[in-house]
């Protein structure tokens, strides 16, 4: 049974095309697998869990809860979009909100699941703020204000985010070499598998003498798609 790998969909009702793919999805290929990981930015934005119950985010965790029920275990690690998921979430959905990085055995190999936002480490800006925002102060008094006011105040951020990220070089935006061989030695020079760049590759590092492998996943702005692991190795398809 497959162990499948999705990051990077940015769900939002604005994208009716891919919330379809990503329900059918759920329907069909994720139905036979044993763990479906989702490695963050599942969502465009979490204002928090109070929000559950808006109709788009309510079709998103009922499609998730049918999906889990007799089908695959699933596992949810926060982006940096969505890093306000909650335990109401992923009761909801019958997921385990799992860390960043989370290690694990996969087949036999040992493997590291990250969202990658933290690799990115010449984003001097983000990194100033995502230390800001994740911690738990930051969150609790956040998480105070009215889910109206939590809304404007993400759609402003957004908006300035998508303004720096033009000005930005776009090597900027991709993971630091250094970033990554420093995680793989401290995990052991496991296999790593992560997100957040949109920049879906199959890598090798060489690192004291070892080769490491790094897959990126895909997002699903246009088609999506999905890393497959099983006894057989990986490979990436369509969703
Ligand atoms: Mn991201």
């Amino acid at each position: 049974m497959a162990v499948l790998f999705i990051s990077d969909l940015h769900l939002s009702a604005s994208r009716p095309e891919i919330n379809r793919v990503f329900f059918e999805f759920l329907r069909g290929a994720a139905r036979s697998a044993q763990r479906l990981y989702i490695l963050g930015d599942l969502f465009e934005y979490w204002a928090g869990d109070d929000d559950l119950g808006e109709p788009f985010n309510a079709s998103v965790v009922g499609a998730l809860a049918e999906c889990s029920r007799g089908g695959p275990s699933l596992h949810v690690m926060h982006g940096n979009r969505d890093f306000l998921l909650g335990a109401d979430f992923a009761a909801a959905c019958n997921a385990r909100l799992i860390g960043d990085p989370h290690s694990l055995d996969l087949f036999g190999t040992r493997t590291l699941l990250m969202h990658g936002d933290t690799l990115c480490t010449d984003d001097v800006d983000y990194q100033r703020f995502r230390a800001e925002v994740r911690t738990p102060a930051w969150r609790k008094e956040f998480l105070s204000l009215p889910l109206a006011l939590r809304k404007e105040k993400i759609g402003a951020l957004r908006e300035r985010s998508e303004k720096e990220k033009r000005s930005k070089a776009p090597e900027i935006m991709d993971v630091n070499r250094g970033a990554v061989e420093t995680m793989l030695r401290e995990h052991g020079y496991p296999r790593l598998i992560h997100g957040h760049t949109h920049r879906p590759a199959r890598h090798q590092h060489r690192v004291d003498g070892r080769t490491c492998e790094r897959w990126v996943l895909p997002d699903w702005y246009e088609s999506g798609g999905v890393l497959v692991c099983d006894e057989k190795g990986y490979r990436t398809q369509k969703p």
